[in-house]
């Protein structure tokens, strides 16, 4: 591990400064803490609106990542309530986070770390803590104790699995009374990190670059990692990844996004002949299990994981007190020798968090099981506690009910500006996950985060569509939601002047590319978990042709027909396909100054007379038609389909 400390990029001699940015050091290292695990603490003094002073704990709070931690991240209590509170014989979960929140010193300051009570109670001021790869390599083995002591000797005190809270701290503390001397520099917890400490953060921080450091190399040395090749994965069949997907919603109870993930690392891993068993042993550290389960599904048998996890909540419902519901029983991490690792999540953020973490799995599970005689994890019933750990169940309620759309997979074209960006955007809004394709190679950045993909390519080009397609599935698992935005208006020419490459070229845009669309579609609508919703824009021009406007009106009219026939074919399936008709949307790339003059002197008018020519005398904007959309791709149009939609302020050639 490289030291990366420097007293320039700390920018400051305050314990708290020094403190968060010491944090920030392991939080950007992926081999030490992953979303959200990890913590830190400095003991400094803290003075009162009155002016008083007392002595008092700054430990991480909740709800702040290691990587990105700043000062207000840091939860102020003061010591001698915490001494008081370990002083007890015994604390519950719940009370204890109970005592500690009422004892923050700040009422603005974030809930503190369920470690709180280890932090006050370890004699130093500064102290960090990592859920560290190398260190899992040393502790979920065989003969752990003997390999502990072969790379630290006794320089670290070794405690034995607890689960985090009032009861590890008391572990903590009979091992030190046991173990600690004036030379130890760190407290290994096995199946779960280790802490290091100091007089200040930069001392803690360079106890663990030490410690890990020598763990790197006695891995290096007996268990030796080879890099894995390039990958060979094959293409996956898109409608099998949909399948995957709806099985996994139906077992979850609501749609789920499934990503695929393949590189050489992983299919070295999902080639193992013994990979159910050594992927079946459990998680490196049981705060993995509230994402990953406590195990991958191995191969594509979602009813028999479902069969599996049920056994094992009956097994173990008995260990709470409580009367325990059941998680759903969805596999979170499924490893397939054919499709490499996928990832389920109720949304793409959830389940790149299960692939980040399964990634880093991998190869500590390969080296420990091929260089140290067994990889081993901890029993199920210690996962389960982790897993209906009653601070994990309350902060899954904190997080509310689920968006309107969520887990739900969009593909929107014409998706980097106009109505089909207006669209995206109110479907992200609303949950979705979306794949954006458009011809711009801006559509890449057209939004951010992990619910947004956007794939350039010319829609009127069927292979780069079927890619963008292809992409969209393997990035979300499967389609629920298509929205056709993409469109061109070619510009004003009568029908005696009518050229007719503009012609073909509007007919390959406007009609061609969705029906070869609706083609490739249709297979992954069928299987979506939440029943496909389609939404067409396509344009008052279909029931009010314009003169000049040959080709658009009649592209417009044969899409619409297009989609009605979709309606009529897809309904015994579960999709719903919907129009809208639009108008006199000026705010999209379609309409520039240019063709605004040249289709209001088409209809005898000046262009603000255009503008305002409908009979509500309302400008229309791409937001009026993405709200429709959005509506019509929502629950509250269930029993509407093939249904044509004027979105255009109002037109007597329409009503
Ligand atoms: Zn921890």
């Amino acid at each position: 591990m490289e030291d990366l400390w420097s007293d320039a990029g700390c920018g400051s001699a305050d314990a708290l400064d020094c403190c968060a940015y010491g944090s920030r050091l392991l939080g950007g290292d992926r081999s030490l803490v992953l979303h959200g695990g990890g913590n830190t603490s400095v003991k400094a003094d803290w003075t009162d609106v009155t002016g008083r002073t007392l002595d008092a704990l700054y430990v991480k709070g909740s709800g702040w990542d290691l990587a990105s931690i700043e000062v207000p991240g840091f939860t102020p209590l003061p010591l001698d309530r915490l001494h008081e509170l370990l002083g007890l014989d015994a604390l519950s979960d719940a009370d204890m986070m109970a005592e500690l929140s009422a004892a923050r010193l700040s009422a603005a300051a974030p809930q503190p770390s369920v470690e709180t009570l280890l932090h006050a109670y370890l004699p130093f001021r500064a102290i960090q803590h990592s859920h560290a790869d190398v260190i899992l390599g040393l502790t979920n083995v065989v003969a752990a104790e003997d390999t502990l002591a072969e790379v630290y000797g006794d320089d670290v005190v070794v405690v034995p699995y607890v689960m985090p809270g009032f009861d590890l701290a008391v572990a903590v503390r009979s091992c030190w009374d046991d173990q600690a001397h004036d030379g130890t520099v760190g407290v290994v917890l096995r199946h779960h990190g280790l802490f290091t400490f100091g007089d200040s953060t930069r001392e803690a921080y360079a106890r663990h670059v030490d410690l890990i450091s020598r763990a790197e190399a006695f891995l290096d040395r007996v268990a030796p990692h080879e890099p894995a090749g390039p990958s060979a994965a094959a293409q996956a069949v898109l409608t099998e990844l949909a399948d995957l997907r709806r099985s996994v919603s139906e077992a979850a109870g609501r749609p789920m996004v499934v990503s695929r993930h393949h590189d050489g690392a992983i299919g070295r891993f999902v080639a193992r002949p013994d990979l159910a068993d050594l992927a079946g042993r459990g998680p490196l550290t049981p705060d993995h299990v509230i994402r990953t389960k406590r195990t991958p599904m191995v191969g594509r048998d979602v009813e028999g994981f479902v069969a599996a996890y049920g056994a094992y909540f009956e097994r173990n419902g008995g260990r709470s007190d409580d009367d325990l519901t059941m998680l759903d029983p969805a596999p979170r991490v499924v490893l397939d020798p054919e499709l490499g690792l996928l990832t389920a999540g109720a949304t793409p953020k959830d389940a790149d968090i299960a692939a980040d973490i399964y990634r880093q799995t991998i190869p500590v599970l390969e080296r420990l099981e091929d260089g140290r005689g067994g990889y081993v994890a901890l029993d199920e019933g210690d996962l389960f506690d982790v897993e209906y750990w009653d601070l994990e169940q309350a902060k899954l309620r904190r997080a509310g009910a689920p968006k309107e759309l969520a887990g739900h997979i969009a593909l929107v074209t014409g998706a980097a500006s106009g109505i089909g960006r207006a669209c995206a955007a109110k479907l992200l809004d609303r949950g979705a996950a979306v794949v954006g394709v458009d011809l711009s190679e801006s559509v890449v950045d057209t939004f951010d985060g992990p619910a947004w993909l956007g794939v350039p390519a010319d829609v009127s080009d069927h292979d780069a569509q079927a890619a963008a397609l292809r992409a969209g599935v393997e990035r979300f698992g499967g389609l629920d939601l298509v929205v056709v935005g993409a469109g061109i208006f070619p510009g004003s020419s009568p029908i005696a002047d009518l050229d007719l490459d503009t012609w073909r070229l509007t007919m390959a845009v406007n009609v061609d590319s969705v029906a070869a669309l609706f083609r490739d579609a249709a297979p992954l609508l069928f299987r979506s978990p939440v029943g496909g919703r389609v939404a067409v824009i396509a344009s008052r021009n279909a029931t009010a042709p314009g003169k000049g406007a040959a080709a658009y009106s009649t592209s417009k009219a044969a899409l619409t027909q297009l989609a009605r026939v979709a309606a009529l074919e897809w309904a015994e399936h579960g999709v719903r396909v919907n129009v809208v008709h639009p108008d006199n949307v000026f705010d999209t790339a379609l309409w520039t100054d240019e063709l605004i003059a040249e289709r209001s002197a088409a209809y005898g008018m000046t262009p603000e007379e255009y503008r305002q020519r409908n009979l509500l005398g309302m400008e229309v904007g791409a937001a009026h038609v993405a709200s429709v959309v959005a509506e019509l791709c929502s629950d509250r149009f269930a029993a509407t389909t093939g249904a044509q939609i004027p979105i255009d302020g109002g037109s007597e050639r329409t009503i």
